[in-house]
């Protein structure tokens, strides 16, 4: 099977955006992902998928500890941002939360620590336990087939 089939076959998974945050030496850092589901309820685990080549990784391999931001349908601009997808660098401001930095205005922002990571071909799974959250009132951004889209209920 060829790589375009198995993006083209993903693509239609539609999801939500996150912004995956993390610190290190005192410095914040930012990631878009849609690689994320929840996983357990006791205890409270997430899973994200980070890619070998990500500068996350070894950010978040440091920390112990991330967050996991769910955008608001506002909010595309903060995704194509930490994607690297704006001309422009632009200066983000974070929130803090149990000391780690969390994307301001976003629907969800889930602290965790590091639960358990397993190597997974070319990405890394970090299971991370849920330390913190705080949820606010609003509709997600949506994406597939590589595009944002609206989630309409
Ligand atoms: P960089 O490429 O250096 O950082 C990402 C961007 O964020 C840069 O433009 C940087 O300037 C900006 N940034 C970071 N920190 C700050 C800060 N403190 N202040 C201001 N700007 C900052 N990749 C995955 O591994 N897993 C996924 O699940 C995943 N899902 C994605 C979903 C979508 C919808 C998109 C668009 C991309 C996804 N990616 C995913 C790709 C990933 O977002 C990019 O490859 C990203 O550039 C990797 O970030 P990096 O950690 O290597 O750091």
């Amino acid at each position: 099977m060829d790589d375009r089939a198995f993006r083209n076959a993903m693509g239609k998974f539609a999801t939500g955006v996150t912004v995956i945050t993390t610190e290190q030496n005192g410095e914040a850092h930012g990631m878009t992902a849609n690689a994320f589901m929840s996983v357990s309820l006791n205890p409270k685990l997430v899973l994200i998928s980070i890619d070998q080549r990500a500068k996350m990784l070894d950010k978040i391999n440091e920390s112990g500890k991330f967050a996991v931001n769910i955008l608001a349908e506002n909010q595309k601009e903060v995704s194509m941002q930490f994607a690297g997808q704006l001309k422009e660098k632009n200066e983000a401001e974070f929130d803090y939360m149990s000391d780690i930095p969390v994307v301001k205005d976003a629907l969800v922002n889930i602290v965790c620590k590091v639960y358990s990571k397993q190597v997974a071909g070319d990405h890394t799974l970090f299971l991370g336990e849920v330390i913190d959250i705080v949820l606010r009132e609003g509709a997600p951004l949506g994406f597939h087939e590589g595009k944002y889209s609206r989630i309409v209920s």
